[in-house]
């Protein structure tokens, strides 16, 4: 059968990019379909605008710890909507380069929402075409719990684009979303609330490092209130929004960040309706060549159970292009995989946290240190880093490494690649430190 491509891919975001580019570059006859702007989520309204709202909150902190250092400035002032038109410059700019890196690779794009028709056809924009293999690239999105006036909340996409800075906001959650902006409101001199309906704030990390990360965002004047559930929102008449908890405590707020987690966008895309299977979820279910029920329909991203990390879905995408079209049956490797959470100070961290290789080993050695940086010496910061190294006691190799400090996931990036390479713990020590470095304490830890 003859097919107007071999390639349709639904979702221009990094995943979908990646993977059409490449396809592309094998010679495949490609086409891509987005019905909001290329680049997705990493690009338009998640890791790239964050990041520089991150960079943007640390401007205050530097010039407080250039105090210590014999500056004085005048007192500064902040522009949030200059802030955010620079931002929204570099988006826009970030998303024409997309569009041409496209172009250039000869891949035709169709702007729309594209559905699946049957197998090997798919329809977007009132054309209908045909694809030896169709992949789900949609990603995710936000979801909101089921609470009274929870209309009256906003998620991170809205917060990223804000008319005017927030004098107080309420963040609910404790996740990557909810720490990284409420150390971003937190920096920029916004007054913050974390409420979170668990014990500690990011579950899932070593408990040391929520720890670490929960008291210094305490210190920074963030009030974390843990063991608080959401009642409902209501808002006033001068806009203002009170939230209301379990306990009668209440907290009124100018805006309220809600960042509960995303579930994958892949309703009405008549993915059920050819046979492809979602997992309870509503992710599309793949196997580690990203295959999905059906031969011809894959998927990569967000949009399946993997973890939702843009590296993630570009490694997954370049491994697919070449499944399919490059004679190379790669299957996906998710062991190890490195993530920061860009909160103030950041949080990196690659493999286990001590509890899961307390679970997984017969035994484990722990070596932690938690230090203040030579850098706040002088600046009078009260900062401390955390690192820790987990050991499987019976192999000496290195299986989880966390840090949470200044830089940490430009340190941790690095010792990634170690700890996946199958570092031992004797190799770590045989390792000469750079002096003085932070990251000299990753291999000074006895
Ligand atoms: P997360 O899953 O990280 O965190 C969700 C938070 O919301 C948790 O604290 C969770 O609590 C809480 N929560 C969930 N449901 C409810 C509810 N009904 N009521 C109250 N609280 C609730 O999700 P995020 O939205 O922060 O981020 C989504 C994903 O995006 C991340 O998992 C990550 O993969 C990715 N991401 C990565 C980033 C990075 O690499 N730096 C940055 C941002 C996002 P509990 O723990 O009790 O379940």
């Amino acid at each position: 059968m003859e097919f107007d491509y071999d390639l349709f891919v639904i979702g221009a975001g990094s995943g979908g990019v990646r993977l059409s580019r490449v396809a592309a570059s094998y010679g495949a006859r490609v086409a891509i379909a987005e019905d909001s702007l290329v680049g997705g989520t990493c690009v338009i309204r998640g890791c790239v605008p964050k990041k520089l709202l991150v960079y943007a909150s640390h401007f205050p902190h530097e010039v407080e710890d250039a105090a210590g250092y014999g500056w004085s400035y005048p007192p500064g002032t902040f522009s949030w909507p200059a802030l955010i038109a620079a931002k929204n410059r570099e988006i826009a700019r970030l998303n024409g380069v997309y569009i041409s890196l496209l172009e250039q690779s000869g891949v035709q794009r169709y702007d729309g929402r594209a559905t699946v028709a049957d197998i090997h056809t798919v329809e977007v924009a009132g054309h209908r075409v045909s694809a030896r293999h169709i992949v789900i690239a949609t990603g995710a999105r936000p979801v909101l719990p089921v609470v009274p006036g929870i209309e009256h909340a906003i998620t991170s996409n809205e917060a990223l684009d804000l008319a005017s800075q927030p004098r107080r906001v309420a963040v609910v959650g404790a996740g990557y979303i909810a720490v990284e902006f409420a150390g971003i409101f937190n920096g920029l001199g916004t007054q913050v609330d974390l409420w979170y309906r668990g014990r500690q704030i990011l579950r899932g990390f070593d408990e040391d490092v929520r720890e670490a990360l929960a008291g210094a965002m305490t210190r920074q004047g963030i009030s974390i209130r843990t063991e608080t559930g959401v009642l409902g929102l209501e808002k006033h008449p001068d806009g203002t929004i009170e939230l209301l908890f379990e306990g009668g405590v209440h907290g009124r707020y100018d805006a309220v960040l809600y960042a509960t987690g995303r579930v994958p966008n892949s309703a009405h895309l008549g993915l059920e309706e050819v046979g492809v299977a979602l997992d309870s979820n509503g992710a599309v279910e793949v196997d580690e060549y990203s295959a999905t029920s059906v031969p011809s329909i894959h998927a990569i991203g967000d949009v399946t159970a993997r973890p939702q990390l843009t590296p993630v879905a570009t490694r997954d995408a370049t491994l697919l292009a070449a499944t399919l079209f490059g004679n190379v049956r790669r299957a996906v490797d998710h062991e190890y995989v490195p993530s920061a959470v860009f909160s103030t100070p950041e949080v990196a961290t690659v493999g286990l946290t001590e509890e899961a290789a307390r679970e997984r080993y017969h035994a484990v050695d722990i070596f932690k240190t938690s230090f203040k940086a030579l850098r706040h010496t002088l600046s009078g910061r009260d900062e401390r880093t955390l690192m820790k190294l987990v050991v499987d006691r019976s192999s000496q190799k290195v299986v989880g490494a966390h840090m949470v400090g200044r830089d940490a996931a430009e340190i941790v990036q690095g010792i990634a690649i170690a700890v996946k390479a199958g570092v031992t713990k004797a190799q770590f020590d045989e390792t000469i430190g750079i002096h003085p470095t932070v990251a000299e304490e990753f291999v000074t830890m006895r």
